[in-house]
């Protein structure tokens, strides 16, 4: 049963800050403490095996069995001195969480002796009878098997105790069955298309790494509250309420003081994620009222997404000692800001240069142009796979909400950027292409730098912005796996700089100097690309219009979203660049929609149930309570009662029972749907109906739902009300 209002709220009132114990010393005496790194490697490896996982690492190459068996002892070792018990493959299976089977070290051999053993074998590769775990129809459950294959460029870690290695998901037959696999492919490919680039500039550029910081946003709530809303607990979000009549009107949450219960909650996380590893550097009060923000320092995007994703499921765990829950959800209350997570985004070379940062050098900053226009035309020619990268039933309510990015795909690049693109596509071509000058001087590209430092021009508007020295993906959910945009945008890129690189290539090979050929291929680029360019309010409804006349799209549902990912051009990036398969891309969009349906299903059972069970039995007894009144005052006052108090009185009760009846009509309406819906073989057609019949029954409902809310005395009503799940803790 769930908590009752009041006794929630009595409870949240009686809450303190958790006291938390800091360790010992400076944050870089203990920072990664419960993590196997390079320092735990030289001191629990050979000489040999340590150099051979370091080029293992930085190369992407297999490492060997001998000395697998070798690492995993001296990892085995080092857990040991750590008291961890059990070891683990952790993994991202496609269900947006992360998954873990655990085992213990211990073994008994034939005489009965227990010991303790871990080998290379263990190490590298499991096999998993995850046939739970969604595979969008690649497995059977006759061929049930899938293999875990660790991932050593993601170092292992202890949680409880136990030692996580992280790794690849993959089917018995070899495909992939979770994020880390295209990741890992993507980020590879990137690489070698990158430095194919670089090599115009710098023959010394031998690798480049794409980097990733996520800036996690999140919602806090009591424990207690929590329990008291049945809508909170199986879906996260509300699907009820009235909103409060102050929210964020006022924008003083942002950014104020932190409060001392979520204060202690922070720090106390933040301990955890050091000893992780997780270079947690920011934390604050986010706009809406009982939101918050943590990011880290950013780092190579594979690891950054793991680090992500262990860091949430830490904040979720560490949420309950506090007494919170921590919402991820993209929008758990209406009319309210909801949660993002801004992917930020660059490449780094191994020469230590960041590809999309403008520099003091003139030669680099034609570079930075390359990469910025090379990644300009990528995110043009894929922005409506990048929307489907990003799209789930949560995101949906927060994309267009006139708070979050719009579902238009669009770049923001600053007035100074614009203009530098805009003389290269204007000046240079044709005749021009051929004149002395300096092309470089003359388009004021040796000045970027300075321009760009006098110039911090943001836009909060815009989905994917470039801000300073990187780009910042901001329309990715709070609860999103970072790896689904990131495999898109990491593809995208690689294919576009290998297209760039082989035109150069081709014009240089018809003689044309190198910067001519670079500029040629950039103007033609800046010019193909340029509608994907926007510098204004992308909340506005005039850039709705705006973006038609330009063809882009304006995808705001679901399962149209989904289908850019089987499409040909999607099929063919990733075939042709060996990262996904049309058979993985297909069981991806299948998975997807699936989620989406069942959580559309959820929420709708879930507000059938707080409709009859819940909402109208008390609005009933309220009517009840009025009627009751009315035939006092009539016993009491005959026909000296006047007509205007009587139909005040019975107004009162009229709007009860048509909010009622409406409420009942429509959640039938809503449970015949979802039949019809549940009938429908074609995944692809139940989604559409889900999306289409289903989902928007939910509001209809809720309407009245949150008018009884206003009618009815408040010390009937048992759900938490907004004031309350936003302004206590
Ligand atoms: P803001 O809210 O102003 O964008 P934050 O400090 O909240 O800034 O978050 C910025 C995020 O971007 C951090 O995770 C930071 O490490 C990351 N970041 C900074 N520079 C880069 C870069 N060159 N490449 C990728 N991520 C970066
Ligand atoms: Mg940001």
């Amino acid at each position: 049963m769930a908590i009752k209002r009041f006794k929630a709220l009595e409870k949240v009132l009686s809450r303190k800050a958790i006291k938390i114990k800091f360790p010992k010393g400076k944050i870089s005496d203990y920072f990664g403490i419960n993590v196997f790194d390079k320092k735990k490697m030289q001191k629990y490896l050979s000489k040999q095996a340590y150099k051979h996982i370091i080029s293992a690492i930085e190369s992407g190459k297999k490492i060997d069995r001998k000395m697998a068996n070798q690492i995993a002892m001296g990892m085995k070792s080092w857990a040991m001195d750590k008291n961890a018990t059990h070891y683990t493959h952790w993994f991202q299976p496609l269900n947006d969480a992360t998954a873990e089977k655990h085992d213990a070290f211990f073994n008994i051999n034939k005489e009965r002796e227990v010991f303790e053993s871990f080998d290379g074998e263990l190490l590298v590769q499991q096999e998993s009878d995850a046939s739970s775990l969604p595979s969008g129809g690649i497995r059977n459950t006759f061929e049930a098997r899938g293999y875990t294959a660790w991932d050593p460029s993601s170092p292992a870690f202890i949680v409880d105790k136990t030692l996580c290695i992280p790794t690849i998901f993959v089917s018995y037959t070899g495909e992939a069955l979770d994020y880390k696999t295209p990741l890992l492919k993507a980020n590879q490919i990137l690489d070698e298309a990158a430095v194919k680039v670089c090599q115009f500039f710098d023959k010394n550029v031998k690798k480049v790494t794409s980097m990733l910081g996520c800036e996690q946003e999140y919602f806090l709530i009591d424990k207690a509250l929590y329990l008291s809303r049945p809508d909170l607990i199986l879906t996260e979000r509300t699907l009820v309420g009235h909103s409060s009549a102050k929210d964020q009107q006022l924008n003083d949450h942002y950014f104020s003081s932190i409060p001392e219960r979520v204060s202690s909650y922070m720090k106390e996380l933040e301990i955890e994620a050091y000893k992780l590893g997780i270079p947690l550097k920011t934390r604050h009060n986010e706009v809406a009222p009982n939101q918050f923000e943590c990011a880290p320092i950013f780092e190579e995007t594979n690891l950054a997404n793991d680090h992500n994703q262990l860091l949430m499921d830490t904040m979720k765990k560490l949420a309950h000692r506090h007494n919170f829950v921590v919402l991820f959800h993209e929008k758990p209350y209406k009319e309210i800001n909801g949660s993002g997570k801004h992917c930020n985004w660059s490449l780094k070379t191994n020469t230590g240069i960041n590809l999309l940062s403008p520099s003091k050098n003139t030669k680099l900053n034609l570079q930075f142009i390359v990469f910025l226009v090379n990644t300009i035309k990528a995110v043009y020619e894929n922005a409506d796979l990048l929307r489907a990268s990003i799209v789930s039933h949560g995101n949906e309510h927060r994309l267009g909400g006139n708070e979050a990015p719009p579902s238009i795909i669009s770049i923001f690049l600053g007035k100074q950027l614009t203009k530098i693109l805009d003389n290269i596509e204007n000046q240079i071509g044709g005749t021009d292409l051929n004149s002395k000058e300096d092309k470089i001087k003359k388009l004021n590209i040796e000045k970027i730098p300075e321009i760009l430092l006098d110039n911090t021009d943001r836009n909060r508007t815009s989905p994917f912005a470039f801000t300073g020295n990187r780009f910042e993906f901001r329309a990715v959910g709070s609860s999103a796996n970072c790896a689904a945009p990131m495999i898109v945008l990491n593809a995208a890129v690689a294919n576009q700089l290998n297209k760039f690189a082989e035109k150069v290539e081709f014009l240089i090979s018809k003689n044309r100097k190198k910067n001519d050929a670079i500029f040629e291929v950039l103007k033609e680029y800046i010019s193909v690309s340029k509608k994907i360019r926007f510098e204004g309010d992308g909340y506005s409804e005039d850039w709705v219009s705006e973006a038609k006349k330009r063809g882009l799209n304006n995808i705001k549902n679901v399962p149209e979203a989904l289908k850019y990912y089987i499409n040909e051009k999607t099929i063919n990036l990733f075939e042709n660049q060996n990262i996904l398969s049309k058979r993985e891309l297909q069981a991806r969009y299948e998975i997807r929609l699936e989620k989406f349906i069942k959580n559309i299903q959820i929420e709708s059972r879930i507000l059938g149930d707080l409709s009859v069970n819940h909402i109208i039995p008390i609005a009933i007894k309220y009517q009840n309570f009025l009627i009751k009144n009315l035939k006092g005052l009539k016993d009491l006052f005959g026909d000296e009662i006047s007509e205007e108090i009587k139909n005040n009185s019975l107004k009162t009760i009229k709007q009860i029972s048509v909010h009622i009846l409406e409420i009942n009509k429509k959640v039938d309406k809503m449970i015949k749907f979802r039949k019809e819906a549940n009938s429908l073989k074609n995944i692809e057609e139940k989604a559409k109906k889900y999306s289409k019949n289903v989902k928007v029954f939910l509001n209809k409902i809720r309407y009245h739902a949150d008018k009884l809310e206003m009618i009815i005395e408040d010390e009937m009503w048992t759900l938490p009300k907004y004031r309350e799940l936003l302004f206590t803790r």
